[in-house]
Formats: C-alpha cells, sequence, structure tokens
C-alpha cells in the first residue's frame, strides 16, 4: 500500500491516546499541533535504490528532442491549470482565495463517519447532557452558531470525559467534541468560547474540502518527484509535507484563529480572553516543536498574532447586538461609580 502523504490527523503527537483517537481521513481538526514528523534518515531501512538525477536527465532529452513530449507536457500544464482556475473560490470571513474541488455534502458524510469512528472509541466516556460540563459546552455552542452563521448544521456536542486530555475538535456537520482537560485551560465561558470559535471556525472555512482538494495536487506531484529524484515515496511524501502541507496547515489553523476570534466577539465573549487560553496552552506544552516541522502556529506567535486582531474583534463587538448591551452596561456602571443622577 503506497503509504499517505497527508496527515491522518491534527493532533499533537506526544499524546498517545490523541493518536489513536484521530479518524483515519483528514476532516479532524483539533486545537493542537500535529508534530510527528519522521526525518528520512529515521524511517528505517526501507529506502530505495538511488537514480538521483539520471530521470530528470531522460526528461529533460525527451524535452529537447520529443514535440510530442512537449506537447504532452503543455497540455496536462493546461489542463491542471484550468481545474485549478475553475475551481478557486473565496474563504468566508476572512477573503484568502483557495483551490476547492470537493464539495460541503462530502465534507460533511466524512464528518459522518468519522464522528461514528469516535464514538465508537470513546462513548463510554462520554458524559451526559445534564452534566455541568455538558451543559456550559452547550450554553456557549448556543452563542456561536448564530454568529457562525451554521444554523443548518445537525449540532451535536460530546464532552469526553479525560482530564488528561487537553484538547477538543469539531467535525464537518457540526458534530462537537471536547475533552474535559481542555476546560480548566478555558477557565470560563469565554475561554471556552475562544476554543469552540477556532474549532467551529474550521467548518466556517471547510478546511476539510480544502485539505482533500491539494490531494488532488499532491498525490500526482510527490509520485513525479519520486520518479524524477530517483527517491522513494516516502522521501517525496515527507518533502512535500515539510515543504507545503505544513505551512498551509499553519494557515489554516491561523485563519481558525482569526475566524474564530471575531465569531465568539460577535457572540458577545470578550475576545482578549482569548489570549490567555493560549497563554495556559502554553504553559501546558511539555515539547514544543520549531514552528516549522508542526502543523499549528506556536502557541507564543498566537498570542502575538491575536493581540493585533483584538481592536478589529472589540470593533466587532461593539458593532454587534450585544454591543448596545455592553455599552448600556459600561455606561450603567460608570454612573453607579460617579452617581449619575440619571440612573437614581
Ligand atoms: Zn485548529
Amino acid at each position: 500500500m503506497p503509504p499517505r502523504l497527508w496527515p491522518s490527523s491534527f493532533s499533537h503527537f506526544w499524546s498517545p491516546k490523541i493518536i489513536r483517537a484521530s479518524p483515519s481521513t483528514p476532516l479532524h481538526h483539533s486545537l493542537l499541533p500535529r508534530t510527528s514528523v519522521r526525518l528520512a534518515s529515521q524511517r528505517g531501512p526501507q529506502r530505495t535504490q538511488y537514480n538521483r538525477f539520471g530521470n530528470i536527465q531522460i526528461l529533460y532529452s525527451l524535452w529537447r528532442t520529443s514535440p510530442n513530449f512537449r506537447y504532452g507536457v503543455g497540455a496536462v500544464g493546461l489542463g491542471s491549470g484550468g481545474f485549478y482556475y475553475y475551481n478557486l473560490e473565496q474563504v468566508p470571513v476572512s477573503g484568502r482565495r483557495r483551490f476547492n474541488c470537493i464539495s460541503t455534502a462530502r465534507e460533511e458524510r466524512l464528518g459522518e463517519s468519522g464522528y461514528r469512528r469516535v464514538i465508537q472509541q470513546y462513548g463510554r466516556d462520554i458524559l451526559p447532557p445534564d452534566h455541568p460540563h455538558s451543559r456550559m459546552v452547550n450554553k456557549v455552542l448556543g452563542r456561536l452558531i448564530p454568529a457562525a452563521g451554521l444554523e443548518r448544521q445537525k449540532w451535536d456536542v460530546k464532552v469526553i470525559d479525560d482530564p488528561e486530555e487537553k484538547n477538543a475538535f469539531v467535525l464537518p456537520g457540526g458534530k462537537v467534541f471536547v475533552f474535559s482537560g481542555i476546560l480548566p485551560i478555558c477557565a470560563g465561558e469565554d475561554g471556552l468560547a475562544a476554543v469552540l470559535g477556532h474549532e467551529i471556525a474550521h467548518n466556517v472555512a471547510h478546511h476539510t474540502c480544502e485539505k482533500m482538494s491539494q490531494m488532488a495536487f499532491l498525490i500526482p506531484f510527490a509520485l513525479l518527484l519520486t520518479w524524477t529524484l530517483g527517491i522513494s515515496v516516502q522521501d517525496s511524501g515527507f518533502i512535500l509535507d515539510v515543504a507545503l502541507e505544513r505551512p498551509g496547515s499553519r494557515k489554516m489553523e491561523s485563519e481558525a484563529d482569526y475566524i474564530g476570534l471575531l465569531m465568539m466577539a460577535q457572540a458577545c465573549y470578550d475576545p482578549s480572553l482569548a489570549v490567555g487560553v493560549w497563554e495556559r496552552m502554553a504553559k501546558e506544552e511539555k515539547y514544543a516543536p520549531p514552528q516549522i516541522l508542526s502543523t499549528h502556529p506556536t502557541s507564543k506567535n498566537r498570542m502575538k498574532v491575536i493581540q493585533e486582531w483584538l481592536p478589529q474583534a472589540q470593533q466587532k463587538r461593539a458593532e454587534s447586538q450585544c454591543g448596545i448591551m455592553t455599552g448600556y452596561v459600561d455606561e450603567f456602571q460608570s454612573a453607579f461609580e460617579h452617581g449619575d443622577d440619571g440612573f437614581w
């Protein structure tokens, strides 16, 4: 079986539990990074024969001598370029242009099968709906969903009783999983809104579709790289993973931070409290790999960028209906402190 060129999950590697928990398709956006890069030299003895650059010479010679080869390359290039251009679209909220050839219906079907697998694995550890943790997650989600504009999805919340696991994820189609271990890091509803906002943002932006779409180009590209450089499929997969997939993943994570921050602000939560979540998360990280080898930005970078976005998020909060309420509360508090007759 050819090796998978794309990650099986978005989990962080220092927790074997999470790796075990991950669905086998790239539809699972967890809060924390997957960093399990294995260097080519660490992958054991299955390395193939080395015919480095020999095949490049063959290609170059074909290009020089065969018009049919050049036409063929041109046709494939034009076809691929046209397909790519035809499937370009804009990500909601952030406005980023990206390639996506997967329908949301397909994404949701994948979410359904992922959901069944997670339930199978964690069914016994799921807290009942009337548990205080489940109620809190439901409450926060109830405020975030209208801000996300995903009311039509069949939302379902499951809190998994695992105090050691500091993670959460939302599967396509609105299936929310929160491990109880992340709740102390959230330190309240605003922090939980930051975490869930980020996870829901992956759904808003259809990042699963995007990752699957990229595979349509990456797999043939990896095979071409394998042949031209005379390296193993594992090695070409590794090169593309570090060079393209991980930077792309970090971009999506950052985008989810941005969309999630605006979402929580619109839902009347305090966006400035998102910074504290990453502060506490950074303290929990026993081993933080260099960002370049990670699927996620470092907690430190996340905090820095979130702080830069805060004025925009505060503006969003002020513009939403809760802005009126907040303004009124602030005014009331100010009047109370100064003994304004208008309120007495
Ligand atoms: Zn994420």
